[in-house]
């Protein structure tokens, strides 16, 4: 495999400088990671939107990925009105929150919740960027690929993806893999218990605990699905979505539960290193997290996204600033000469309304809709 990217959702620079974290320190090369403007100053992104860009290289505008419980966005008159309040920087962080998230949405997306139509793979018009190679993408947990669809390599979709036991279609490509992934009952994203979020009567810490336990799931499995793929394909890329951070965060700020789940990722990550040696590993996060604000009414959320304190960590000198910097340095690394974004062309994909039905409960147990 030539290159390795590892998905720290929501990994927050000021806990990382805190942490023990030898694998990310061993890594030469790093720094901050923002999102384009205005998410920017806005100080808050959606990990739909941020993981849609960070895999096509194309902005917000051009691919209207606003987030997991709307429809795609398309452009809005009240665009530049919105997103100049949104940046205001003497606003407080909530307010500029819900001028992004809510009222952009609920104008440029279409209604949200269980009626609102949602976003899915085959809303986004570009090509992921291991569609660019030659080689195949071993691609596992990145948010919004299902339904899958034909590609070069093998794919086990991420968030919103529903359960392989209620998907109308397989959740893996090729579907053959399907059984060989969720042998494990501890793969997936989704655990079997609500989010303190929502449900004041879970308590923190087992629901982070069963983050924890799904995280070192995945990062197991998927080394044992490089190994069991390999002889039949050759890995250009491979892509590790470890998500656990965000769900996490979301529901707690104990200290002691942060600093064993970073170390936990950052084991998880050094252990995989080690099992496919990459020629090049990047890690990297969406956003990182900040305390929730004590006036946000409907949700009791401990920390919410915070677009300032994203960062990236490589053993190359990938010169990343901004999330829209990512795809164009991993395909000059890989040596691919090509215009990005690239539209993907014809794809016939459509989602059933059963999987509808199945994707909205998911983003209702990790606590979004
Ligand atoms: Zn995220």
């Amino acid at each position: 495999m030539d290159v390795l990217v590892v998905g720290w959702d929501a990994a927050t620079e000021k806990h990382l400088s805190r942490f023990d974290l030898p694998f990310l320190e061993s890594l030469p090369h790093g720094g901050e990671l923002l999102p384009e403007y205005p998410f920017d100053k806005a100080g808050y992104i959606s990990s739909a939107n941020a993981w849609t860009t960070l895999s096509t290289g194309a902005s917000f505008e051009e691919h209207g990925m606003l987030g997991f419980v709307y429809g795609p966005y398309s452009d809005h008159p009240a665009w530049n009105l919105i997103t100049k309040i949104a940046t205001q920087q003497w606003l407080p962080p909530l307010l500029r929150r819900i001028m992004i998230g809510r009222v952009l949405g609920t104008l440029g997306s279409g209604e949200k919740g269980s009626k609102g139509e949602k976003i899915d793979s085959a809303d986004i018009e570009f090509k992921r960027i291991w569609e660019y190679l030659y080689g195949d993408g071993l691609i596992y947990g990145l948010p919004l690929t299902y339904p899958t669809w034909e590609t070069n390599g093998v794919m086990v979709s991420g968030i919103p993806a529903p359960k392989p036991s209620e998907a109308s279609s397989p959740v893996v490509y090729p579907s053959e893999y399907e059984e060989f992934v969720y042998d494990d009952e501890d793969v997936g994203y989704y655990v079997e218990m609500n989010s303190p979020v929502n449900d004041s009567s879970v308590a923190e810490e087992p629901y982070c605990a069963a983050h924890q336990t799904r995280m070192e799931a995945n990062a197991r499995k998927y080394t044992e699905l490089y190994e069991e793929t390999e002889s039949d394909h050759d890995f250009e890329f491979g892509f590790l979505m470890l998500r656990g951070l965000d769900d996490i965060m979301h529901a707690t700020t104990d200290v002691d539960i942060l600093e064993k789940s970073y170390e936990l990722i950052d084991t998880l990550t050094s252990d995989v290193v080690e099992a496919i040696d990459p020629d090049a590993t990047l890690v990297l996060s969406d956003h990182g997290m900040r305390p929730a604000s004590d006036y946000r009414f409907d949700k009791d959320m401990r920390m919410d996204h915070d677009t300032r304190q994203g960062v990236w960590g490589a053993t190359e000198p990938l010169n990343l600033e901004r999330h829209l910097d990512v795809v164009p340095a991993l395909l000059e690394y890989l040596g691919v000469e090509e215009v990005v974004p690239q539209g993907r062309g014809a794809v016939d994909l459509v989602m059933s309304e059963s999987d509808q039905g199945a994707v909205q409960e998911r983003l209702e147990d990790l606590g979004y809709a």
